[in-house]
């Protein structure tokens, strides 16, 4: 009969797969692992970010990784990338529309009106750190999974506001030993852009038949897009396209102007470029990217397009597109912390690699490793850096282990010694050692190390 037939291979096929060691589920492609091995790069530029926020005055704001899907739609843009196809979103158990945040400055605009700091003096300046979630195509320098530190001014409109935020991360780089340039343009304000867009369009109509499909699309959703296209072609179509420069108000090209005028001021290096526009909706007058000088002329297009560093601009919309009052500028930038790693590594920057230890604990027998364990603290306590090795039993592999961690010194704890009160100190460059009195071995340590 073939419904029994069925039933019997159905049942074979569950008895098959039972018998198989079941695979271990893998990560996510985009997703990854930061491992041990890698926090020395990842404390360092944590460090240097949290610095130089606080040096500037910015505080700390952690927010959360889901956010309603309403808020991204109407900050970022429904015409752009980021919302059409990049959004981690779910609707979730009691029915919300949900979204893992692909960005965090409309987060830091919708705390900014949550909690009523426009009654705190203004700009108020909010710094954060944390993981992103965008549905990217993978590859090096990209992930659906990356980690972004942002600056966040909120509540003024003084290009100064626009300059010291650029400063903050030009220092940031170079105080990672990376060689950066400014890329920066303005693109006006909504109103003064219309005209421009509309320009920018009928330019582009003469050559539709050579423009991709994407770039058809963007032809007539958002034309502004066809200047940062990397599309094959466009950088000769582009070359004499209308320049934004020439379109937008006057205090808009003041405003930049000023801008150029304080980096100079400081010595940040900076290019003008006309044809930079920011992926996002919310963006007005000053916008800007942050480069690594070594990889602006190499690479082809699509790697170039992965070596920006950082981007930001001034978004005085966005307060009052996400309902709060009309009249409150700001200006923001997010750095890209996976690529300022990878450039770190890129240059071979030095970071420093593991934690140094000055006093290895070595142990013999089980006595010796309950007395250690006490030790251990005493030692950790007093605020000397020391290791060991508990889980190992031969003292040769321990003192391996000491050699290898460059250990100045080794205390060696067996048997005997914890029935006598005493433990053994040894030098690790001479190989001398010096039996003392276990009660007093850390004010010697102490000593011995200077
Ligand atoms: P954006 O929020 O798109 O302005 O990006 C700011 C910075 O974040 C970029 O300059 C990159 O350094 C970094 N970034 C953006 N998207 C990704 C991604 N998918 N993977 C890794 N870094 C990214």
């Amino acid at each position: 009969m073939p419904a029994k037939k069925d039933e019997m291979n159905k049942l074979e096929k569950v008895d098959d797969s039972s018998k198989k060691k079941s695979k271990t589920p893998e990560h996510l492609r985009g997703f990854r692992d930061i491992l041990p091995e890698e926090q020395a790069y990842w404390n360092l530029v944590e460090d240097t970010a949290r610095k130089i926020s606080t040096d500037y005055s910015f505080g700390r704001i952690r927010l959360p990784m889901l956010e309603k899907t309403v808020l991204f739609e109407r900050s970022v843009g429904k015409g752009t990338d980021i919302v059409e196809k990049e959004m981690f979103s779910f609707t979730d158990q009691g029915n919300d529309r949900v979204t893992m945040r692909p960005e965090a400055t409309a987060q830091v605009a919708r705390a900014y009106i949550e909690h009523g700091m426009l009654n705190l003096p203004q700009p108020v300046k909010l710094w954060y750190f944390g993981p992103m979630f965008r549905y990217d195509r993978p590859q090096s320098g990209r992930y659906r999974q990356f980690h972004q530190w942002g600056l966040e001014a909120i509540g003024s409109a003084e290009p100064v506001i626009d300059a010291q935020v650029i400063i903050m991360l030009d220092r940031f780089m170079k105080e990672l030993g990376l060689d950066t340039v400014v890329k920066i343009n303005s693109i006006g304000t909504s109103e003064s852009r219309r005209e421009y867009v509309m320009e920018l369009a009928s330019y582009f109509k003469q050559f539709r038949s050579k423009l991709s499909d994407v770039d058809k699309k963007r032809l007539t959703k958002n034309p502004l897009r066809l200047l940062d296209s990397k599309e094959e072609g466009m950088d000769e179509l582009r070359e004499n396209a209308p320049q934004i420069l020439d379109w937008i108000d006057e205090t808009s090209k003041q405003n930049l102007m000023k801008v150029l005028e304080y980096l100079d001021e400081v010595d940040v290096a900076y290019e003008l470029d006309p044809f930079l526009v920011r992926g996002l909706d919310y963006y007005s007058r000053t916008v800007f990217e942050i480069l690594p000088v070594a990889e602006e002329s190499q690479g082809d297009e699509e790697s170039k397009s992965q070596s920006s560093l950082a981007g930001g601009g001034r978004y005085d919309g966005l307060i009052p597109l996400l309902g709060g009052r009309d009249d409150v500028p700001a200006m923001g930038a997010a750095v890209g912390i996976e690529r300022v790693i990878l450039a770190m590594k890129n240059k071979g920057v030095d970071v420093p690699k593991r934690r140094t230890v000055d006093v290895f604990f070595a142990q013999l027998g089980d006595a010796a490793r309950r007395k250690g364990l006490a030790m251990f603290e005493e030692f950790r306590v007093s605020g000397i850096p020391v290791a060991e090795a508990f889980g190992k039993g031969s003292l040769k592999a321990q003192l391996e282990l000491a050699d290898k961690m460059e250990a100045k010194l080794s205390l060696i704890l067996g048997q005997k010694e914890v029935l006598d009160g005493t433990i053994i100190i040894r030098d690790m460059e001479s190989g001398g050692q010096e039996i003392v009195d276990a009660k007093k071995v850390v004010d010697i340590v102490r000593r011995r190390l200077g």
